[in-house]
């Protein structure tokens, strides 16, 4: 018999209507009217674990504001598709090839919970052509024939969401490509789902190193002994983990939040790697920020805490990705450098190279 401790029954219980979600959270009829129109523009499904970390009465629980949807969602124009222009930048259905050496694979359109804030919320839930074994296979074909990928990103929606045998044969297909040097899967499961981070799946993931995974968690109520748990088993099998968060408007937006993260992602021994600024999609305008939010939580993490905890902050563009800081360097000549430090205090370092040294140094 399943039971709450497996994937499968978490994903063959996901909660899909009001009366459910009612188990978790205190819901007005009024906003029970507005879950319902926002939730058939927008898909959404939770895990039961996602819901049991909800609080049961705050609306503005960091939990329920990324998974219930929200009347916000229908109740903004400026947002767009595909900011990031994926569409056009895909040789074949759902492989995205936007750098010289690396594409992103899509291979599947569910998750295991549907974010608010989502990237792909164009596509996630909804039944695409591009997730068929035929289009993954256009897509490990398109690799095989260009040998300047070294490097294959697979995405979704969210491929930890298929079986063991599905990614194994995804993996095993990839591995007979002499110039794939690294796989990486983007997942969100070790957050929404930390019980599909199975002994199994590790033992696979294992036999076609160097596989790296990248997670997403957005706020230190997401660190739980189960995504520790789910971390740890991941690494134990030799697989690098590290954390993308997106900034969200009223979820993580200040520092004290923020550094809580950071540090708890450490103490998991997971990566902060990269911090998103939400991109501009349709439906989610409520959780963008400023610029200016995420340049000076940057500005307040580097220094002040370990350097290991300290992301780079992202602007995704379909030129790529812009990593953003206020610079460090004042001053730049032949000579020397004006360089400011955290506490914003200047020094200057001599840049002069005795000339058969920099000629060496070509
Ligand atoms: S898990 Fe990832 S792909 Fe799926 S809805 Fe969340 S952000 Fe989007």
């Amino acid at each position: 018999m399943e039971t709450l401790d497996t994937w499968q029954w978490q994903m063959a219980n996901r909660i899909t209507d009001i009366s459910s979600l009612r188990n978790y959270v205190e819901i007005s009829e009024q906003q029970a009217g507005e879950i319902a129109a926002a939730g058939a523009r927008f898909r959404w499904a939770i895990t039961p674990y996602y819901a049991s970390l909800m609080d049961r009465k705050d609306v503005n629980c960091p939990i329920r504001m990324q998974a219930i949807p929200s009347i916000l969602e229908l109740q903004n124009y400026n947002g767009m598709q595909d900011p990031l222009q994926e569409e056009t930048q895909s040789p074949t259905p759902g492989l995205i090839h936007r750098y010289p050496d690396r594409v992103a694979l899509t291979v599947s359109s569910e998750c295991a919970m549907y974010c608010r804030h989502c990237t792909r919320k164009r596509f996630v839930g909804q039944p695409v052509q591009r997730t068929t074994w035929q289009a993954i296979q256009a897509g490990i074909d398109y690799v095989t024939k260009a040998e300047s990928i070294r490097d294959v990103l697979i995405t979704g929606g969210d491929p930890f969401v298929l079986s063991d045998d599905r990614l194994e044969r995804i993996l095993r297909a990839l591995r007979t490509i002499d110039h794939v040097e690294i796989i990486r899967f983007g997942t969100r499961t070790p957050c929404t789902m930390p019980q599909r981070i199975t002994d199994q799946l590790c033992d696979m993931l294992a036999k076609y190193h160097p596989i790296w995974v990248n997670t997403h968690f957005n706020h230190p109520r997401e660190l739980t002994e189960e995504a520790a748990k789910a971390a740890d088993m991941l690494l134990r099998a030799g697989i690098p983990v590290g954390n993308q968060s997106v900034l969200l408007r009223g979820i993580n937006d200040n520092l004290d939040t923020m550094k809580s993260l950071l540090h708890g992602l450490l103490k998991m021994r997971i990566r902060p790697y990269y911090l998103y600024q939400c991109d501009r999609i349709v439906g989610t305008e409520h959780f963008w920020t400023p610029l200016t939010t995420g340049l000076d939580l940057i500005d307040h993490l580097q220094g002040y805490t370990t350097g290991l905890a300290v992301p780079q902050f992202i602007v995704d563009s379909p030129m790529g990705k812009i990593p953003l800081n206020r610079s460090k360097l004042v001053e730049l000549t032949d000579d020397h450098a004006v360089l400011r430090n955290y506490e914003g205090q200047t020094m200057t370092i001599s840049c002069w190279v005795e000339p058969r040294l920099a000629l060496l140094a070509i």
